[in-house]
């Protein structure tokens, strides 16, 4: 299985997506639900508040009766009769005047101060059964009353079914929480919520949730968690077939293209007499990551049929702008540049201006830079083609008729073409040998393109004897294994640097 890497990142990257969202949506409705906790807990507490409030009115009228046997008596109904207050004080000058209890007595340990914030939350040892308190005081001319709250009460107000969330009352920097004696608060907690009553002044103090949470996502989440999971296995499995799917000769050139494996080598083309290198044709590869290097010959009428020949001549008239100009200096005067173009891309209408723009590029003013026009396919000769290629010529191009002497196309139309030279079919070239007779069919193209006044190159060169004859018929430019193959740009600087002297044979 090929390409698996990125199916299984996208998978991975789909799942932490959608866990992420569940956890936020977790966490949202979990600081929700613990607010809403905290707020019911105000709630409870404002009821037991409301019984110490109507108790301490009852004490203040007893405050003003005195504290006789009825003002005890209706003292003591009140705390009995309200479900959450235990014991209902009147102080006078710091001394308890009047109690709910019999005989006027607390069960605080410690001698209880006047004028003392309205709520107060008293520790376990200073209360007899060893209990924390709430106190609820409110002053009354001379006299202070004094509500005693028994902590379990206040831990039955705080208690709320939501699981994980624990509530404490906070009084002052007093805490007492669902369990235990009262404890001091830190300055700074991490992660706490407060509600604040807006009638008396406590609050509820509770642990916000935390933000991720798996403990959280198993509990409440596990069937989505699975969902999410399956869809991105689904996800994963659906690119992994998508990359997999055999992909068309068209699409796998297209993105060959676009990746730059399209390539040009280069093939010398040099004078058969002098010795010297005239000029290069460029010629595509396809530098295939797996295949190596492919041939032309399976691509190009791929290329063609699909309409790929223009972004891939393109791509190749690109880099070679950038080869040439990088040994711009080392090149021969008058060097032969030659691209092959194919019918379909000549008659497109922006060729004139690709092939303008393709030669203000160059460094070098001096080169000659060839168009090869292929006669293999029939080519279709029409106004329209005879016009752009004239204009290229006009603008300093060299039109070269590649094949020569294979197509179909008939000559009428060399009357009309400015053609500057005719590259001799290798088909030809290859027929020449020692035995006679063998030139007799290139004896007559040769003659042909004489007549015809049109230079020659010829192609497919061999052989010592295919020099000969093509020296000895004046064909000085010649191409073909004999000299060279076609190579990469790092082979071709090493010709070009090497200055090449060919050996010829003159007979
Ligand atoms: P072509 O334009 O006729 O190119 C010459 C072909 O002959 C090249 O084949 C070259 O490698 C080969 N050749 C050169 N010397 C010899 C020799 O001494 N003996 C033999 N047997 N062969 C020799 P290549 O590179 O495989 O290209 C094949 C064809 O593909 C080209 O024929 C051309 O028609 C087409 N082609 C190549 N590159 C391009 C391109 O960029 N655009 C277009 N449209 N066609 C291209
Ligand atoms: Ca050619
Ligand atoms: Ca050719």
């Amino acid at each position: 299985m090929r390409n698996l890497l990125l199916p299984v990142l996208v998978a991975a990257l789909l799942f932490i997506f959608g866990v992420s969202i569940l956890n936020v949506q977790l966490w949202y409705s979990a600081k929700n639900d613990s607010l809403a906790g905290a707020r019911y807990a105000v709630s409870n507490m404002n009821v037991i508040m409301d019984e110490a409030r109507h108790a301490s009115e009852i004490a203040r009228d007893i405050s003003l009766k005195g504290c006789d046997r009825e003002g005890q008596y209706r003292l003591g109904t009140e705390a009995a009769l309200q479900p959450h207050l235990r014991t209902i004080l009147i102080l006078q000058h710091g001394e308890t005047w009047c109690s709910s209890l019999p005989g006027n007595r607390t069960l605080l340990t410690e001698p209880l101060r006047m004028r003392e914030p309205v709520l107060q939350l008293v520790p376990a040892s200073q209360v007899v059964n060893g209990r924390p308190v709430l106190l609820y005081q409110t002053p009354f001319a001379a006299s202070q009353i004094v509500i005693t709250i028994s902590d379990q009460h206040i831990r039955d107000a705080l208690s709320t079914p939501l699981k994980g969330v624990s509530y404490a009352l906070m009084v002052g920097n007093a805490v007492l929480g669902p369990t235990g004696d009262i404890h001091l608060a830190e300055k700074k907690e991490p992660n706490v919520g407060y509600v604040a009553s807006t009638t008396l002044p406590y609050a509820i103090r509770f642990n916000q949730p935390p933000i991720f949470s798996v403990h959280r996502l198993i509990k409440q989440g596990m069937g989505i968690v699975i969902f999410i999971f399956l869809m991105s296995c689904i996800a994963a499995y659906a690119l992994v077939k998508y990359l997999n799917k055999s992909t068309t000769p068209e699409e796998a050139l297209r993105r060959a293209i676009m990746k730059g494996e399209i390539v040009p080598f280069y093939q010398p083309v040099v004078n058969g007499k002098e010795g010297t290198l005239r000029g290069v044709e460029v010629l595509a590869r396809w530098k295939h990551p797996k295949a190596g290097y492919i041939s032309p010959a399976s691509f190009i009428p791929v290329a063609e049929k699909s309409g790929l020949i223009i972004p891939l001549t393109k791509s190749l008239m690109e880099q070679v702008v950038t080869h040439m100009n990088a040994i711009a200096s080392k090149l021969p005067e008058g060097f032969h540049v030659g691209i092959n173009f194919s019918a379909s891309h000549i008659t497109s209408p922006t060729f004139v201006e690709e092939c303008l723009k393709y030669k203000a590029r160059f460094h070098r003013k001096d080169l000659n830079l060839v168009l090869e026009v292929t006669e293999r396919e029939p080519l279709h000769v029409d106004e329209h083609l005879v016009k752009t290629l004239n204009v290229l010529h006009e603008n300093g191009f060299v039109i070269a008729l590649d094949d020569f002497g294979t197509g179909y196309s008939g000559l009428s139309y060399l009357h009309d073409l400015h053609i500057d030279y005719i590259k001799i079919d290798q088909s030809f070239v290859a027929r020449v040998s020692m035995e006679e007779d063998s030139t007799r069919i290139l004896d007559c193209v040769l003659d042909l393109a004489r007549k015809l006044s049109l230079s020659i190159v010829a192609e497919g060169v061999e052989t010592k004897e295919q020099v000969d004859y093509l020296n000895r018929n004046d064909i000085t430019f010649q191409q073909g294994y004999y000299f060279f193959k076609p190579v990469n740009f790092t082979e071709l600087i090493k010709i070009i640097l090497s200055k090449p002297k060919v050996k010829v044979i003159v007979e």
